[in-house]
């Protein structure tokens, strides 16, 4: 296999699930209350205003907040996203104050993403070795820059060739691979693309690529796991290195 590029997916493959859900949603609403007070007069905040009053349905900022003090405006913001949080609603103003929570977080050094022991090493080895190393997640562009440039292994940001999310195509439609092989400006059958769900593998397949089934713990079991090469850590890739 004359590997000369890696596709890697996120959630499941370089990183559990889990940490989405155990830490960086419980990340905002413990620093909620005081990002808000903190960052209140920001533009990015007062822009999330009237985004966050649709997804509550209050009508404008004005109808929403009233005529009260800053403090109790924040209050009421406050409550809104713990409301839209627990109803985990997928809300474009919600989604907006979180991305800004997280980036101050990850900023701050209070986040640091999770990568399993073997990521950074191979990641390292991959890319001094002349692979191009990619992303693709349903995370935004934005979101994985964040992710890579601040994780327990440091920022992987200059080992990583390229970023794609949903903009460039679902992650189960082959088109979407193609399309990826050829932002590579490598040959589909050259690019090896890692994930822990059969579906995105199986497109990726019909696009030309090589794949191989992440297994890590906490990861959904894969209806017949065995029509897939199955790694639980990238160190046991080295049985596939392009032979000579
Ligand atoms: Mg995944």
């Amino acid at each position: 296999m004359n590997i000369q590029g890696i596709l890697l997916d996120v959630e499941g493959t370089t990183s559990s699930i889990s940490f989405v859900y155990d830490e960086m949603f419980p990340f905002v609403r413990r620093e909620l209350d005081r990002f808000l007070q903190k960052e209140w007069g920001s533009e990015a905040v007062q822009d999330c205003l009237p985004l966050l009053a649709t997804d509550i349905e209050a009508g404008s900022v004005d109808e929403w907040l009233g005529q009260g003090s800053e403090v109790d405006k924040q209050k009421l913001v406050s409550k809104a996203v713990i409301k839209l949080m627990d109803a985990d609603v997928k809300a474009t103003g919600l989604k907006h104050l979180q991305g800004l929570i997280w980036k101050n977080g990850f900023h701050s050094g209070q986040l640091v993403a999770h990568l399993y022991d073997d990521v950074a090493p191979a990641i390292k080895a991959w890319s001094e070795a002349g692979i191009d190393v990619r992303i693709y997640s349903s995370g935004s562009i934005a979101a994985q820059q964040l992710f890579f440039g601040h994780t327990v292994a440091g920022d992987l940001l200059p080992m990583i060739g390229g970023h794609y999310d949903t903009t460039t195509g679902p992650k189960q439609e082959w088109k979407s691979y193609e399309k990826i092989a050829r932002e590579f400006g490598i040959p589909a059958e050259n690019i090896l693309f890692i994930s822990d769900v059969g579906e995105e593998l199986t497109a990726a397949l019909a696009a030309g690529m090589k794949t191989v089934l992440s297994i890590r713990p906490g990861n959904k079991s894969v209806e017949n796991q065995e029509r897939f090469l199955c790694i639980e850590s990238f160190d046991q890739l080295s049985l596939f290195e392009p032979q000579a």
